[in-house]
């Protein structure tokens, strides 16, 4: 596998910034969009650039670990997740408020939750264990303290800790690049794709984005990573012709597990892309697969307030 050709897009908070203000610009009609939702990659973006790498401990897998690896099992779940007490309330306080902006129906929820996390009514530590471990106890006794619901507790939780997952999955990409990796759902963290992006003559390579770690792979380009269908009678795949980036941006289906990815062609497009960015530019397509019935592999975090009783996207 030649990791030198993945996606390559633009991750820093400044290249972040330029690519939101270029969608505002191309798209006004999602403006409103990208002012809510921008603010919060940005400063995920910002979390990930403030951390270094090298405090992770790589440690190496013992041979039965592979094993259970080649077998799909997920790199975190043999190696567990990296240590994020320390950072944990910084963390929090650079999310939280920009989140509980773009979540208008949640924000007095995600404020409760972050003054408890800011005057230490929240231990750091109880809060990193009770999401990495799924202690539903400490999460229900969290929860209504703040008096909110546990599961936008957890999802509040999950948003705190993408960017540790983030520079957890930079760390080990190296250790993985050997090995391969078959399978629809993320090498790393088990989560799956949101967006692809297709590289090379005819877009005949196609790398998926994991839409929680943000690590890149490579898959098979007529296969549906959801449900592993190579069936080609059961895609369709549809562009958005107003758009004027045309055929480079699509999203295609899958009629055996009724789910969508979106489609970036890389070789097509012009300006450095960044791949939430430009997912968030696609969202008029997601509408329209949406409409046909189907549900998407992943949930980007703008696709939340669709459904607004269904915060975690459970
Ligand atoms: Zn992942
Ligand atoms: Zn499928």
């Amino acid at each position: 596998m030649n990791q030198n050709e993945r996606i390559c897009h633009e991750k820093t908070p400044k290249g972040i910034q330029t690519a939101l203000d270029s969608l505002a610009m191309r798209k006004p009609g999602l403006s409103s969009l990208v002012s809510s939702f921008g603010p919060v990659l940005v400063a995920k973006a910002e979390l990930t650039e403030r951390l270094s790498e090298n405090e992770i401990n790589k440690t190496g897998l013992r041979e039965f670990d592979w094993i259970r690896f080649h077998r799909g099992v997920h790199l975190f779940a043999i190696t567990g997740l990296m240590d994020f007490r320390k950072e944990f309330k910084q963390a929090a306080q650079m999310i939280l408020p920009p989140m509980a902006e773009a979540f208008a129906g949640i924000r007095p929820d995600i404020e409760a939750i972050n003054s408890n996390i800011e005057d230490n009514s929240f231990d750091a530590d109880d809060c990193v264990q009770a999401f990495v471990k799924n202690d539903t106890r400490i999460i229900n006794a969290f929860a209504a303290r703040a008096g909110t619901r546990p599961d936008i507790f957890r999802f509040t939780l999950a948003q705190i800790a993408e960017p540790f997952k983030q520079i957890q999955a930079r760390a080990f990409s190296p250790m993985i690049e050997e090995h391969e990796w078959p399978h629809g759902h993320c090498p790393m963290c088990g989560s799956f794709p949101a967006v692809a992006g297709l590289i090379g003559e005819g877009g005949e390579r196609r790398w998926l984005q994991c839409s929680v770690c943000a690590h890149e792979w490579r898959f098979r380009r007529h296969t549906c990573p959801r449900c592993e269908n190579n069936d080609q009678n059961l895609f369709e795949y549809f562009s958005d012709q107003d758009s004027p980036a045309k055929d480079a941006e699509g999203v295609s289906v899958c009629k055996l597990c009724n789910t969508y990815l979106l489609t970036i062609d890389l070789g097509q497009t012009i300006d450095p892309v960044n791949m939430d960015v430009a997912a968030m530019g696609m969202i008029g397509l997601e509408i329209q697969a949406r409409e046909k019935g189907y549900s998407p592999q992943a949930e980007m975090l703008w696709n939340l307030t669709m459904n607004e009783t269904d915060v975690t996207g459970e």
